[in-house]
């Protein structure tokens, strides 16, 4: 973040005054520090994707076929066939401007076109003016434009610009949902071979390894062992994991984000604590998986096509090994992939359907809202078994925190995830404040990462999209003294923490089940010193 002016100055800088000319004369004027690298070209041709080619955002020719504009325009005739939320989204939208100021990136930036209207007005006005007959008669009359160079070029500017978080949705009246309209965009720019290599290359690790990071199968095992001598060095305790367990009751399946860096290895630390104590404790039987090693899904980023071949890898597994159903971990979008997309996308003939509705072997609890998905997200999981008295659990470890809880996007908006995890959290912790109503629960702001945003490059893009989230945690820590922010999305564990570091550094960044891990006493351990981070425990600094 070397680059980046010091956060006086980037907000100082933030101006909300519009431009005085038509915001369709306002050329696209793409700057670096908000904007991602293009796709490697290698990348794209591993997905078998159109158009592979090396290009640069900032030259002037993007190197596009020579038919781009039929590209483009087929690729919209099908989408607006195909998708009927899409076709009203261009519809219905009366520009009552209630989306307008709920941006993260406007707020953060004071740029009109990342107003959730202007953004989809982008493509909107493409549609009005190349689909409609009003607009192919009144062009700019009735807000419709003609398909240019610049105008592709400002799309993919602002499609990446938009981390398809869906807040600007839930103050529509209408329900547009802006998010869905970056998707298409994202889609389109795709038929031309525009994408970003933070999304790109993932994508095509996941297809080489079965995750994001291209870590191969001996690696992740390797990893997690890494992790079990830690765990045993803190609590006296090894955890043994399985690997690939055929005929196991569960699969487990996590973002690798979790394996790869801090803070997301505590919280995978914790999984394996958790699972280690239920089976010493009751017999849980959960398996891991090093081919589906990714629940993350930068595939949704892409396109929908991308977004059902990624999923289903957990799914293939899933009846490979014969397991009973999936327990996931702290994820966000793939939460919001298996809760909103995935059985329109699969239809009924489904391996999930193979599976039995997940039911708790120790409490009994049938997770009836999994009926279809056959998938728990872990933290239902967990507050089930806390509910239930199955865990023994001491706060005090946790005493030197105090907590905040931030609602990752896609489990908040995309699956009402709201209540469990607080559950869990207050049950763990000794201190918990939330942050002010209108920026938690379904009004919850984004990271400022999420979408595949999460790059090196675009650093003050993310910083200027991280501020209203900041801004609720500088409230709650000058005022209450908070001094975590939890959240149970790896993609929040890798954006918030340079976030807090920028613009309140005296709070750190946690997941659910280090908590959890932390407070959890195991029959026989020695006694703790430090929790998993190797920081002292309450109490046991001068030891
Ligand atoms: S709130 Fe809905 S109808 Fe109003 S401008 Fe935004 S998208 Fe259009
Ligand atoms: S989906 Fe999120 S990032 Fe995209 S326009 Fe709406 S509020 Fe902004």
């Amino acid at each position: 973040m070397s680059d980046l002016p010091r956060p006086e100055a980037l907000f100082a800088n933030i101006d909300y005054t519009p431009p005085k000319a038509d915001w369709m004369d306002v050329p696209v004027d793409i700057k670096p520090g908000r904007y991602c690298y293009a796709a490697n070209p290698e990348s794209v041709k591993y997905l078998d994707l159109p158009n592979a080619h090396k290009w640069n955002p900032l030259d002037d020719d993007w190197g596009l076929p020579a038919n781009w504009q039929e590209i483009i325009f087929n690729g919209l005739r099908e989408r607006l066939h195909k998708y009927r939320s899409f076709k009203i989204f261009m519809d219905i939208c009366v520009r009552c401007g209630a989306c307008a100021d709920k941006c993260h990136f406007f707020i953060g930036s004071g740029d009109p076109k990342n107003m959730p209207v202007l953004r989809a007005e982008l493509l909107r006005s493409v549609y009005r003016g190349e689909f409609t007959t009003f607009g192919k008669i009144m062009g700019r009359f009735v807000g419709g434009r003609k398909l240019t160079p610049d105008v592709l070029k400002e799309w993919w500017y602002y499609f990446f610009q938009c981390s398809e978080c869906r807040r600007c949705s839930v103050f529509c009246p209408y329900g547009i949902d802006t998010a869905e309209v970056t998707i298409i965009g994202r889609e389109l720019l795709n038929l031309l071979g525009l994408n970003i290599d933070w999304i790109a290359t993932p994508v095509a690790n996941c297809y080489r390894t079965g995750n994001h990071l291209g870590i191969q199968p001996h690696a992740l095992i390797d990893m997690i062992d890494f992790f079990c001598d830690d765990i045993e060095d803190i609590t006296g305790i090894r955890p043994e994991p399985s690997f690939n367990k055929k005929g196991a009751d569960i699969l487990f399946v996590t973002p690798s984000g979790d394996v790869f860096a801090d803070p997301g290895t505590y919280t995978c630390m914790g999984y394996l604590m958790l699972f280690e104590y239920l089976k010493r404790e009751y017999g849980l039987d959960v398996t891991w998986s090093t081919y589906a090693s990714e629940g993350g899904n930068f595939g949704f980023f892409t396109s929908h096509e991308t977004m059902k071949r990624l999923n289903s890898k957990m799914y293939m597994e899933a009846d490979r090994l014969g397991v009973k159903w999936i327990l996931g971990g702290e994820c966000g979008h793939m939460w919001r992939v298996v809760h909103q997309y995935m059985d329109t996308l699969n239809g009924p003939d489904f391996q999930a359907a193979r599976m039995e509705v997940p039911s708790n072997p120790i409490t009994g609890t049938v997770f009836k809202n999994a009926a279809s998905t056959k998938m728990v997200h872990i933290a239902e999981f967990t507050a089930d078994l806390i509910k239930h008295g199955k865990l023994n659990l001491d706060k005090k470890r946790n005493a030197n925190i105090h907590l905040t809880w931030h609602d990752s996007c896609n489990t908040a908006r995309g699956m009402g995830l709201l209540e469990e995890p607080r559950f869990v959290a207050k049950s763990v912790v000794e201190k918990f404040t939330d942050m002010p109503e209108g920026t938690i629960r379904e009004q919850t702001f984004c990271c400022g990462g999420g979408a595949g945003l999460n790059a090196g490059e675009n650093d003050e893009l993310r910083m200027m999209g991280g501020l209203p989230r900041a801004n609720a945690v500088k409230y709650v820590h000058e005022k209450h003294g908070v001094n975590m922010l939890g959240c149970v999305c790896a993609i929040d564990r890798a954006v918030l923490p340079n976030s807090m570091a920028y613009w309140v550094p005296e709070v750190s960044v946690c997941g659910l089940h280090e908590l959890v891990a932390n407070a959890l006493v195991f029959p026989g351990e020695k006694e703790r010193e430090t929790d998993l981070r190797g920081e002292d425990l309450p109490g046991m600094e001068d030891e």
